[in-house]
């Protein structure tokens, strides 16, 4: 299933000025609300099935597809999406990461 993409009419309407690339990546509106790190952990990648390390939003990185996981839940298997003939596995990458914190 693919919900309509946040910010933006639809995800098979017009798309305006924005790029089809953009209409692809994970969208914020106040920058505030996120912290850019440099760390390994948004390097790793991981199979459909393994268990998802962080809660965050995760991407395919074949397709750019995303998806949201919560930390210790498996990630969306193969079914999750569809992939053209030859491109392969979808592999997961973590993109943002969601900070739990307790008082
Ligand atoms: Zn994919």
């Amino acid at each position: 299933m693919i919900s309509r993409a946040l910010g933006f009419p639809s995800q098979t309407g017009p798309v305006g000025r924005v790029r089809t690339q953009e209409m692809n990546m994970a969208r914020y509106q106040t920058a505030g609300f996120l912290t850019h790190v440099i760390h390994a952990d948004f390097d790793k990648t991981y199979k459909v099935g393994e268990t998802a390390p962080f809660s965050g939003i995760y991407r395919c990185t074949v397709c750019g597809c995303e998806a949201v996981s919560l930390g210790g839940n498996t990630l969306p298997p193969e079914s999750h999406h569809k992939h053209a003939a030859g491109q392969g596995t979808t592999q997961w990458q973590i993109i943002v990461g969601a900070v739990h914190t307790t008082a």
